[in-house]
């Protein structure tokens, strides 16, 4: 069998996807061969092609093999610069006959936000695996729809929680969870950015379905989740937007909401696109974790303070980017028949908890989940 027909075997459904289906042998067979799975990039804006398209170089189970724009030029730029031929070129128009391409096994949405459900849905439609960003949705309830969308089509949806894959943040999991700190107490949880051009998408309410929470405070809830390993059973929240600024016409600016988890342990957490915060602490009757940068692409730093000591804690030399690792996670979880450690349902989890967030600072009370 040559290595085209293999992959159409192991790759090909009705005419471009078994993987899914295929027996656990031929799952890990291509695994021990080291062939790599094929991901197309869907919406080449800034963080698929300037962040995530130059890490497939880094990745052991995963390579790009397939883009998807509505810009002809960003096609035949990428397409050159990553090898990528033209008939695994697609126009959202053309996307869906992605069904019939055995060279892409996963579709990655990297859309405004308004749009990763739709473009899920026609992945998942098409036989492929679909990589989604966060945040999963603009509702729990499309949250919810494309999960039923991935399974109903057999196929595995994960969202783009690179934070899960970062060497710090992993540790900060492990150390968090493991009882180093005592039981959690509190946990403060502060992102934002400044906001520039009042026109980009992220301001306009149809396509991001929110202001700074959807964007960047959804780091900060996502944190005290992954810290915990708890689910919130109540929320407030207080919202803070100058409405006479022309980016906060449709979105909220600033959202500060504190979160209770059933052990006893609570969050107090920052939102906001006028202000540049990236940063959390755990505490504990025994001490405290510090990440101060805890989630930006690169330069986390990580300081901890536990039996009386302050040490600071560096990563392994040569440890995989947080890009890379998400990247070879999910092709690794195809190719071995596991569920993502941050499948569909963890960015379900995320939309209900902001929407409580919201109806909280909206009706001035606490909202319990
Ligand atoms: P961007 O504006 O740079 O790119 C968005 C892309 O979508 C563009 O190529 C644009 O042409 C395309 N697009 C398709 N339909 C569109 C429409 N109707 N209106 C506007 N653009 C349209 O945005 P980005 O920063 O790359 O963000 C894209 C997604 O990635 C968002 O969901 C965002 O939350 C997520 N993101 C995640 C991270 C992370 O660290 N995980 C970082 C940045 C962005």
């Amino acid at each position: 069998m040559d290595d085209l027909s293999k992959r159409g075997f192991l790759a090909g459904g009705v005419s471009a996807g078994l993987l899914a289906a295929a027996p656990f042998e031929a799952l890990a067979q291509a695994k021990a061969e080291g062939r790599k799975l094929g991901y197309a990039m869907l919406g080449l804006g800034y963080y698929a092609t300037r962040i995530i398209m130059p890490r497939f170089a880094e990745c052991e189970h995963a390579r790009l093999t397939g883009l998807v724009s509505g810009t002809p030029e960003k096609l035949k730029t990428f397409g050159e610069q990553y090898g990528v031929p033209e008939k695994s070129r697609y126009s959202y128009e053309t996307f869906d006959r992605i069904l019939d391409d055995p060279s892409v096994d996963i579709v990655y949405v990297v859309t405004p936000n308004s749009l990763h459900r739709t473009f899920t849905e026609r992945a998942a439609k098409a036989g492929k695996h679909v990589m989604c960003e966060k945040p999963m949705a603009t509702s729990a309830a499309d949250a919810q729809a494309m999960v039923r969308a991935c399974k109903a089509a057999g196929r595995k949806l994960m969202i783009g929680y690179r934070s899960r894959f970062q060497p710090h943040n992993v540790e900060a999991i492990r150390l968090a969870r493991s009882g180093a700190v005592g039981p959690i107490r509190t946990i403060v949880a502060d992102h934002g950015f400044t906001a520039g051009d009042p026109n980009q998408w992220r301001l306009k309410k149809a396509l991001s379905g929110g202001g700074s929470l959807m964007d960047i405070g959804i780091y900060s809830l996502n944190a005290t989740r992954y810290l915990t390993g708890e689910e919130p059973v109540a929320v407030n929240a207080l919202e803070s937007t100058d409405r006479s600024d022309i980016r906060f016409k449709e979105v909220e600016d600033t959202i500060a909401f504190q979160l209770a988890f059933p052990s006893g342990a609570t969050a107090n957490c920052f939102s906001t696109y006028s202000a540049n915060c990236n940063r959390y602490r755990v505490s504990g009757p025994k001490g405290w974790i510090d990440l101060d940068p805890a989630t930006p692409y690169e330069g986390q730093a990580m300081r901890t303070r536990i039996g009386g000591k302050t040490e600071t804690w560096t990563p392994p030399t040569g440890a995989k980017s947080q890009f890379a690792g998400q990247l070879d996670h999910f092709a690794d979880c195809i190719l071995t028949g596991r569920e993502p450690i941050v499948p569909g349902e963890e960015g379900v989890k995320d939309m209900k908890v902001i929407e409580a967030i919201y109806r909280a600072a909206r009706e001035g009370r606490t909202v319990k989940l």
